[in-house]
């Protein structure tokens, strides 16, 4: 594949060079991964499938769920329905602290399905994910794969939502009983979109959707599954703004994701 002009911009955006040799079909898109001191350490990618997951294992960190006054019958609801109990939803202490929820941006007939963390300031502001210095990365590495959150062809579309639909206080990390509560209405998103991949962007989404705790050095570079759907695991945006040296691992987990896209059945 040749990059367009736009692509190797954008690339160029995301801190990557493309080497493209001069009537070269399929250039080397990236520079070799390096590794940082204190970053996750990350073999080589393999680009085998991984076992499929089990559906929906034991958790692998302790989600203690607290009484509140969350919606009943999440599995059965509707986007609107689903919209509205996540607009209403007191069943942890987050809500005290938002200014808004923060429910998912995207068209529902989106192919791609991009699952962060927890919503930041200017999300709580905005009531739309990655909207802050994280999602200007995010925009300009789904731009150098031609997707985007806006209007466009399904298969050119993401659709993005976050493990925790409230912000923490601070942006401290959500805590195991505060995911445990939002867990449901994630887990509805996903029955809803149906998308073709999934990508688990840093720690949460990935307990929160593999139930597994490894570091995600070690869980990028190969295809899990959730559910059947493809899911590829790649750095959080914030991590990659503190160490531009692993976007280009990001950007291979991007085009994995991309090799990995369910087809159509
Ligand atoms: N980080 C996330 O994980 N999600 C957002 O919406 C913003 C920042």
């Amino acid at each position: 594949m040749a990059w367009s002009e736009r692509q190797v911009a954008m690339l160029a955006e995301m801190g990557l060079r493309v080497w493209q040799p001069a009537g070269a079909e399929a250039p080397e898109p990236l520079a070799p991964a390096q590794t940082m001191s204190g970053a996750p350490a990350a073999a080589s990618p393999t680009r085998a499938a991984a076992a499929p997951l089990a559906a929906r294992p034991a958790p692998a960190v302790a989600l203690q769920a607290e009484p509140g006054s969350r919606s009943v019958g999440v599995e059965t609801m509707d986007w609107p329905a689903l919209r509205e109990a996540v607009a209403g939803c007191t069943a942890c202490k987050l809500c005290s602290g938002r200014t808004q929820t923060v429910f998912g941006v995207g068209n529902p007939r989106a192919h791609w399905m991009i699952v962060g963390e927890a919503p930041g300031e200017q999300e709580d502001l905005q009531g739309e994910p990655f909207v802050g210095k994280s999602g200007q990365l995010l925009d300009n590495m789904l731009r150098a794969l031609g997707l985007t959150r806006g209007e466009a062809a399904p298969e050119q579309q993401v659709y993005i939502a976050n493990t925790v639909k409230c912000r923490p206080p601070g942006n401290r990390n959500p805590e195991p009983s505060e995911l445990a509560q939002c867990e449901p209405f994630l887990i509805r998103q996903i029955e809803l979109l149906r998308p073709r991949i999934i990508l688990a962007m840093g720690r949460f989404a990935v307990q929160s959707l593999l139930r597994s705790t490894e570091p995600i050095g070690r869980l990028r570079g190969r295809v899990h599954r959730y559910q059947g759907v493809p899911l590829v695991v790649t750095y959080h945006p914030a991590y990659l703004l503190r160490n531009p040296e692993d976007k280009s691992r990001a950007w291979d987990d991007l085009c994995l994701a991309r090799e990995a896209l369910q087809p159509a059945s």
